[in-house]
């Protein structure tokens, strides 16, 4: 699935439910249970003005799940819903600022994990958040950098396979004064901004030439106008892994489940082959158990025959 980053999480989301008529929402997850809810770079400041302890879905109420509604100064209004009663962080009239924790994510209500639903309304009408939450860096263009910068690394830096303190380090460490290309980024995680930076062509770099680096307080690496000479222009980015799957488990019960189904229907298969030898067998033992009663009335019926003769020739015999 695709990723983003969102100011509401402070890091990388997926999309699971996109915004509709059906669905005038937007539903962000990202493999986490109570997940910590920002308010978002774009709103400005605000003031919780409403908040429910259920929620009604296609006319139907959902109980313990917190929905919670804040105006902005800036016009926009937000209603969050599927948290947890239990994790109410504030009260109507509290005051919002951008950045502030306001929500935790759950899975209560109508819902099949533990994602965000998102409803955005300006000037009381709803509208798709995806434009005002998704890759909503609260950057000024000029601070940042851009893919095919060339950057030079200032302090010794760790390389890893993707964006984030979660994915391996790829045993590289890339050594101060180096110098790469941006070929991706930035993906903001784990209270850092990552970029995928190449260093092919490198001398000292043979082995691992291409990986993600945290700009740690945005000068770990500085664009510069260096040479191109650890750099052969390639903008292939890297595509990061999938992150720590948190079903793994029931995924892997689900398989064994599905492979105990299997056998089950293999020994079920098996007794009916079983079943119909067996019926066959009944049917020949009939058809011979038959055959043997019609035989041995024939054979009574030839002995009355032979006695009436019998007693025919006697009778002819005592006329002579
Ligand atoms: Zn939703």
């Amino acid at each position: 699935m695709k990723e983003y980053y969102s100011s509401l999480f402070k890091g990388n989301v997926h999309v699971t439910t996109p915004f509709s008529t059906s669905h005038p929402a937007i539903d962000l997850g990202n493999y986490k249970t109570r997940n910590p809810i920002y308010s978002p770079n774009f709103a400005g400041n605000g003031k919780v003005t409403k908040q429910t302890d259920s929620y009604k879905y296609n006319g139907i109420t959902y109980s313990n799940t917190l929905t919670q509604w804040i105006a902005y100064d800036t016009g926009f209004e937000t209603c969050t819903v599927h948290g947890s009663t239990k994790d109410r962080i504030l009260k109507v009239g509290d005051k919002v600022e951008i950045g502030q924790l306001v929500y935790r994510t759950g899975n209560t209500g109508y819902s099949f994990g533990d994602h965000l639903h998102f409803q955005l309304k300006k000037g009381g009408a709803l509208i798709d958040p995806a434009p005002y939450v998704l890759n909503d860096l609260n950057f000024k263009p000029d601070d940042m950098l851009n893919i095919k910068d060339r950057v030079e690394i200032k302090a010794d830096t760790w390389m890893r396979k993707g964006p984030g303190i979660e994915y391996e380090d790829s045993k590289y460490l890339v050594k101060k004064g180096s110098v790469g290309t941006v070929v991706g980024g930035p993906r903001n995680v784990d209270g850092y901004e990552w970029w995928d930076i190449n260093f092919k062509k490198c001398p000292e770099v043979s082995k691992f030439n291409q990986g993600w680096m945290a700009n740690v307080n945005g000068d770990r690496f500085v664009v510069t106008s260096k040479a191109q000479t650890c750099v052969d222009g390639s903008d292939g980015v890297v595509v990061p892994p999938e992150p720590v799957d948190s079903c793994k488990d029931l995924r892997e019960e689900n398989i064994k489940l599905k492979n105990d189904l299997k056998e089950v229907v293999a020994v079920n298969d098996h007794l009916n082959s079983e079943i119909n030898v067996l019926t066959q067998e009944v049917l020949l033992l009939q058809d011979e158990l038959d055959n043997s009663i019609s035989q041995q009335a024939k054979e009574e019926e030839t002995d009355v025959l032979l006695a009436i003769v019998l007693k025919r020739v006697q009778y002819e015999k005592s006329k002579l």
